[in-house]
């Protein structure tokens, strides 16, 4: 397994060393930072796998780091963000994080988000591999070729609208994608961004594909953001 080094960008000394020490015995070589210029030093001078970017920083804002690491490269960006941070979140997805996690979590959802990341960052820089050809968690499968969705291996009709929210989110297994983002692929950028549209499809999806709609599996709604697909089953 390759030694990732991984950046932790966190002012909060307990969170930090709490994230230092779950990475350090899951493998990962943590290398923190405590502000927003410490992250931009120690980022160009060892240019980590991932970065792990807390918003509030003393320093300087937690978006305008990011912001800066965008305008060199495509380094994995997981933000780590406080509950009440919805608005950052968005803005911080938008501008190219990869995804965020919420203050507090759990070592588990950590290590997931960190893989999932790591993973499309491998599956972006390897251009010779072929794109998947399909997504398959939990009883729920889809074939790009055949823009085929089914469930326990039953085939489920979509309408070309709810296929391509599907698949959008289905190529991106395990990861957050934002109601605009969403919109953009499906509608084209010209429509408003008012995104009743898309809760309305999602709700036919839903009903489609889910047992308990109410208690969705495979489609999560990500309050305030967006949608994230399960992860793929390994
Ligand atoms: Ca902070």
């Amino acid at each position: 397994m390759p030694n990732h080094k991984i950046l932790i960008v966190e002012d909060e000394e307990a969170i930090a060393h709490v994230m230092e020490s779950i990475l350090s015995a899951n493998g990962y070589t943590p290398l923190p930072a405590r502000t927003g210029g410490q992250a931009l030093t120690l980022a160009t001078v060892h240019n980590p796998d991932l970065i792990l970017l807390d918003l509030g920083l003393p320093d300087i804002d937690g978006i305008e780091v990011l912001r800066h690491i965008r305008q060199w490269g495509q380094t994995p960006v997981l933000v780590v963000s406080a509950r009440d941070q919805e608005k950052q979140k968005v803005e911080a997805l938008d501008l190219g994080a990869n995804d965020y996690i919420t203050k507090p979590f759990g070592s588990s959802e950590l290590l997931a988000r960190i893989r999932a990341a790591l993973r499309q960052r491998a599956g972006a820089l390897d251009s010779s591999a072929a794109p998947p050809e399909q997504y398959s968690s939990g009883g729920l499968t889809v074939d790009f070729d055949k823009r085929q969705v089914r469930v326990d291996g039953l085939d489920i009709h979509l309408t070309q609208i709810e296929y391509k929210i599907v698949e959008f989110l289905a190529r991106q297994p395990g990861r957050v994608l934002t109601h605009d983002a969403i919109m953009v692929y499906v509608w084209g950028p010209y429509l408003t961004d008012d995104n009743k549209i898309l809760r309305v499809n999602m709700a036919n999806i839903r009903r489609k594909l889910e047992k308990n709609p109410a208690e969705p599996r495979y489609i999560q709604t990500e309050m305030g953001v967006g949608y994230r697909i399960a992860d793929e089953d390994n």
